[in-house]
């Protein structure tokens, strides 16, 4: 039998968008997990992002810190990070990215996680302020919460997934990126960029290990909802 590579993830992405911002897993936990991984932070206090092992929260400023073990995330994906397909690209903008890697995954039905070094003429990151209780659904809140930031002349990483569509209640649909620059100051969530040189590596997946929120929050939350287009409006555009 083939070697099947896993992802773990925790929480989902309806349940974030659901308003269950506290999670139950630290971060401790999720680094016995693998190495390279994004998410969300409790409170949704900023970015996650898990590069060769090291995890960095963005602020919303899109500057990074470092974080505490003993933080939560509501909502993370991490893989030990095994490339087997490697190619060189260039990248004008963030459709021109999706459409040249789209060409080289051997099948949309498969999860695949992504490291893209390079350097970016452009790269447009977001991050966010925390909320607080009460929570109100993440539609409601983000405007006000966001923050846009972009970069010029940056060196840096992109960390990234892929979920097939059918799994779209359970994680973000097609390509997910946050980035960490070169000198681990900046970082975020990714929306827009052109990458005039990049080297992408690809892990294929094929086990996805879920691991649901024990909380009342996430208990009594309501996931039967149809979230496609918020899930656009939150992680995809620009607002
Ligand atoms: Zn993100």
């Amino acid at each position: 039998m083939m070697l099947k590579h896993a992802i773990y993830q925790t929480g989902t992405i309806n349940s974030l968008l659901e308003a269950v911002y506290d999670g139950d897993t630290t971060l401790k936990y999720l680094a016995s997990k693998g190495d390279l991984g994004l998410g969300a932070l409790d409170a949704i206090n900023g970015e996650l992002i898990i590069c060769d092992g090291e995890f960095f929260r963005a602020d919303a400023n899109c500057r990074l810190n470092k974080l505490l073990k003993e933080d939560k995330t509501p909502f993370a994906i991490i893989s030990h990070f095994q490339p087997s397909l490697s190619f060189e690209l260039k990248a004008d903008s963030f459709a021109d990215l999706e459409r040249q890697l789209l060409a080289q995954l051997p099948s949309l039905n498969l999860i695949y996680t992504f490291k893209i070094k390079g350097v970016f003429s452009q790269i447009d990151l977001r991050s966010e302020e925390c909320t607080c209780r009460p929570y109100r659904r993440l539609i409601e809140i983000l405007p006000d919460l966001q923050r846009t930031c972009t970069f010029e002349n940056m060196q840096g990483t992109l960390v990234g997934v892929y979920f097939p569509t059918y799994l779209a209640q359970v994680n973000v649909p097609g390509f997910h990126f946050h980035f960490v620059d070169a000198k681990q100051e900046i970082g975020g969530h990714v929306f827009g960029l052109n990458l005039s040189a990049g080297v992408v590596e690809v892990q294929i997946i094929h086990e996805l290990d879920l691991s649901l929120i024990a909380s009342a929050e996430f208990y009594q939350a309501n996931l039967a909802g149809n979230i496609t287009d918020e899930v656009t409006q939150v992680e995809k555009l620009r607002s």
